[in-house]
């Protein structure tokens, strides 16, 4: 046990970042900047919740 994959990301520790929905953006239209989103810096992901980042199920 604790060495199965994470199947909520397959693995990657990674999940969409719920606050910019993925973009890495918040405000701002389609096509329009908007601000780097303060909860993922831009990246567009987060830790994901399920195995609190470490792709691995526990
Ligand atoms: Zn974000
Ligand atoms: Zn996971």
């Amino acid at each position: 046990m604790g060495d199965k994959t994470c199947l909520f990301c397959n693995g990657t520790g990674k999940d969409r970042c719920t606050a910019c929905e993925g973009k890495g953006k918040v405000g701002g239209f389609i096509g329009i900047g908007g601000k780097p989103c303060p909860v993922c810096e831009g990246s567009g992901e987060a830790s994901c919740d399920r195995c609190a980042g470490t792709g691995k199920e526990n």
